[in-house]
């Protein structure tokens, strides 16, 4: 049976023509492309600091589905990359593509509404709001509702129900109604972890998750992300290699603002640049 396929609009159905070799040609490119698009890619992306090239002409692949590990040395430009990625730094140069279209320039919120949310190397958070607080805020902000500060009861209630499911996904419900203020580290950064799950990003991007913490905190916060990357993508900055292994399905490896290596986590470990560049100076 002669099928239209449905691309071009001069498809014959089917029928030797020239059209019909377009659409042919034109049906295997989608497949092909859409398999090999990136989530997220950017182009000789670069940011320069009065002369300074913090970022300097990276091109980085993050495909769909996977955990992505950015390492590096302190200085290497992660940070700076995450605030290119979100919009809180303009790019020098280069383009950022999500799902293949050009996001480059757009504001931080623009970015926020396409799903890449971000949480921050340092915590953000208001020590006397309790975190169904913050959460029932950062989930009235898109309606409008969480900028015209303190509404009634009402209106925030409808919230609540979503905001206890966010810190119950996180560890914390017993805890939501005490002051952010009053919590452990570990739980400081859960909570933010959980107001960027708010959002409902496809893609996440975590700065140093584990920074600071102990090694129960840090176990804990691998098998949550584990957790919250299903179904979703996740880039993450981390210095600390067992949950750069235990977590990534692929491994960039920054220094100076440039890639130095790419791979797994197996690949780039025994890549003999960075042992050098930060492996070394890790263990040192
Ligand atoms: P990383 O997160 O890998 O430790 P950063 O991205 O924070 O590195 O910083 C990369 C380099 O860019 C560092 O040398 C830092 O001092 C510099 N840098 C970062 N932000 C600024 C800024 N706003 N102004 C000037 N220099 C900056
Ligand atoms: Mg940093």
């Amino acid at each position: 049976m002669r099928t239209r396929c449905g691309l071009q609009p001069h498809c014959l159905g089917g029928k030797w023509a020239v059209g019909t070799w377009r659409c042919l040609d034109r049906l295997n490119s989608v497949i092909s492309v859409n398999s090999l698009v990136p989530l997220l890619q950017t182009s000789g992306l670069t940011k320069e600091f009065q002369g300074f090239r913090a970022v300097n002409e990276v091109d980085l692949s993050i495909n769909e589905g996977t955990i992505h590990a950015l390492v590096g040395p302190n200085g290497a430009g992660k940070t700076t990359l995450f605030n290119l990625l979100t919009g809180f730094l303009a790019p020098t140069s280069g383009t950022i593509r999500y799902r293949g279209k050009d996001i480059t320039g757009k504001a931080p919120e623009q970015i926020a509404h396409l799903g890449i949310a971000r949480s921050f190397q340092i915590t953000s958070l208001f020590d006397q709001l309790t975190g169904l607080e913050h959460l029932e805020l950062a989930l009235a902000s898109p309606t409008g509702l969480g900028m015209r500060f303190w509404r009634s009861e009402g209106q925030m209630g409808q919230f609540r129900a979503r905001s206890l499911e966010l810190i119950d996904q996180v560890g914390l419900v017993h805890l939501a109604d005490k002051p952010a203020g009053s919590l452990a580290y570990g739980q400081k950064r859960a909570l933010e972890l959980a107001l960027a799950l708010a959002l409902e990003p496809s893609l996440l991007l975590l700065d140093e998750p584990t920074a600071g913490m102990g090694l129960e905190d840090v176990n804990r916060t691998i098998a949550l992300v584990k957790q919250v990357a299903k179904g979703r993508t996740v880039v993450f900055v981390d210095h600390n290699m067992h949950v750069v292994g235990s977590l990534s399905d692929q491994v960039t490896v920054m220094q100076q603002g440039q890639i130095l290596a790419e791979g797994s986590y197996e690949q780039v470990r025994l890549d003999e640049n960075v042992i050098t560049a930060y492996l070394g100076q890790a263990h040192a």
